[in-house]
């Protein structure tokens, strides 16, 4: 195949997503993916190789704030940060799209509302295969048909912790899960899912949900090992033209007429940045100047509740509470979401805490039950990706922390009084990137935002950026269900007024 209509920049969920939308209703579609596919071998279950060895994670460097060089913890590989997500696929709530007030300031609205991005909630569920049940979670969205699949049952020692919360009044809830359990597949509900791939290919990610069907229809090709590096405009700067690539050391140019770029948020605004020119001298899309700041990506703690008691859970990503997402009467404003970990193990804590000896690494996690506590970043357009010369620079400093605290402490709470006495706390925000968003913000102005609602780019008629990029606001949930939902919203809007292909 050698015309295409689109060529896509990044084979994670918002590319995946977009091209098998695309490829099912017509369209010819180059994928350039700068990784490589993960293998299905033994050593994807391997604590030892996915934590200490860091075998599939990226050896990228990059800079904070002050100039410090750091490891980013990203993934570069065919289907993107989903191989290794979590695979909690929550919707955003009715509010989250609209201005909302916080204790440490204003979470910006959508340019569009839950009811525009509900029948695609509807689609990617199914696409994803979502497992779940809302009953008992107080802020649930709308929803106009039942998850896909029934919730993954919590397995006893959870189911207790659960009850012991109900009767405090707090209201926990199945936490919506793309794993092919039960009817849907072979999936073995193991300990190894969150932060590992599946060896037998049952984790609903990008690649087995959305790539791997958009390959089937024999209109899409795939380059791997295949690093975008800049995006050559028109003389006028109205179109992109090309995009120039480091195939396997190799510099080659692609072009088609239409570009979607789905890099991730810092590495997309970083290639807009980077292809500044006479015609864009503040970087691609970037008229505005908002291409790179408002980076966002959740204030985040984890907690660990330890008891005498032994935790012989195997599956633990099942339980999630949302009582005070929205605040309570003692503190009004938005404090965030509670949702379990995979089950950690010994191995996992002594690789982030290289201090804490192996024994008690060891038993801490045959007792622990593993929560995270996500609440809302604010998006600060001084917190940013910039370029400082090769290398990417990520400035950022947190905000809106009272509200998290507020959760964190309300949760340890929550613990002690169900029976953990001891309750662990870490601070995850130093450098998390895992639910990086926000660098390319959609909105209704073209002055203060890069993309309309459509995620088109302002500037040229025929770029897109379709990732976590998008983000007005970061809402505090799991953002990957999101990005799918738009990415399909915007592949519609694409094959109407773009291709002429009604979907
Ligand atoms: C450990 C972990 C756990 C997570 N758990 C959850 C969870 O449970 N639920 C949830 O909703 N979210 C979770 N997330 C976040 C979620 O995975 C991301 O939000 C989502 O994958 C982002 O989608 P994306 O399309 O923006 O980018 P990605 O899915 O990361 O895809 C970007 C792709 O672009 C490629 N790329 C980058 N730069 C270039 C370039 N210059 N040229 C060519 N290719 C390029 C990358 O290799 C990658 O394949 C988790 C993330 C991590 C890391
Ligand atoms: S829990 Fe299921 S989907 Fe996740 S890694 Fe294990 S077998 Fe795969």
């Amino acid at each position: 195949m050698q015309d295409y209509d689109v060529i896509i920049i990044g084979s994670g969920v918002g590319g995946s997503v977009t091209a098998r939308r695309l490829a099912e209703n017509g369209a010819r579609v180059l994928i350039l993916e700068r990784g490589e596919v993960v293998p299905r071998e033994p050593e994807n279950w391997s604590v030892d190789t996915v934590f200490f060895q860091k075998k599939y994670k990226a050896k990228d460097s990059w800079l904070d704030r002050n100039d410090k060089p750091f490891d980013p913890g990203m993934y570069y590989n065919v289907g993107g940060s989903t191989k290794f997500y979590g695979a909690a696929l929550f919707r955003l709530r009715e509010r989250d799209f609209e201005a909302l007030e916080h204790h440490g300031g204003v979470s910006p609205a959508w340019p569009m509302r839950y009811a525009d991005l509900a029948p695609y909630y509807d689609q990617a569920e199914a696409m994803f295969r979502v497992h779940g049940d809302d009953a008992g979670d107080r802020t649930a969205p709308q929803r106009s048909r039942p998850f896909p699949f029934s919730a993954v049952p919590s397995e006893p020692v959870v189911a207790r912790m659960a009850e012991r919360f109900r009767s405090q009044g707090i209201s926990p809830s199945a936490l919506p899960n793309g794993v092919n359990a039960g009817a849907a597949g072979t999936c073995i509900l193991c300990r190894t899912c969150d932060g590992f791939p599946c060896k037998i290919g049952q984790k609903n990610d990008a690649e087995t949900c959305a790539l791997e069907p958009a390959l089937l229809t024999g209109r899409v090709d795939l380059k791997t090992k295949t690093l975008a590096r800049r995006l050559i405009l028109s003389p006028d700067g109205k179109r992109i033209e090309a995009v120039e690539v480091d195939e396997g050391g190799e510099i080659k140019r692609y072009a088609a007429p239409l570009f979607i770029v789905a890099c991730n948020a810092v590495n997309s605004a970083a290639l807009l940045l980077r292809s500044a020119d006479s015609a864009a001298p503040k970087g691609v899309a970037n008229s505005s100047d908002v291409v790179g700041r408002h980076y966002m990506v959740h204030n985040q703690t984890a907690l660990m509740g330890l008891s005498h008691r032994v935790n012989s859970t195997r599956f633990q990503k099942t339980l999630a509470i949302n009582d005070w997402y929205f605040g309570d009467d003692a503190f009004p404003w938005p404090m965030g979401h509670m949702q379990m970990l995979g089950k950690l193990q010994g191995g996992m804590l002594t690789a982030n805490v290289p201090c804490l000896p192996k024994f008690l690494g060891n038993e801490m996690a045959r007792h622990g039950m593993d929560w995270i506590a996500l609440s809302e970043d604010l998006p600060d357009p001084n917190n940013r990706v910039t370029l400082a010369g090769k290398s990417i620079k990520l400035s950022v400093t947190l905000n809106n922390m009272q509200g998290h605290l507020e959760l964190v402490k309300r949760m340890k709470r929550a613990l002690r009084r169900a029976g953990y006495p001891i309750v662990v706390t870490k601070s995850l925000v130093a450098h998390a990137t895992a639910h990086q968003c926000g660098t390319v913000r959609m909105g209704d102005d073209p002055a203060t935002s890069a993309l309309d609602p459509y995620c088109r780019t302002w500037d040229h008629h025929n770029l897109f950026v379709i990732d976590a990029s998008f983000f007005p606001a970061s809402a505090a949930v799991n953002p990957a269900l999101t990005i799918a939902a738009q990415a399909l919203r915007a592949a519609d809007h694409i094959l109407a007024n773009d291709l002429a292909v009604s979907p």
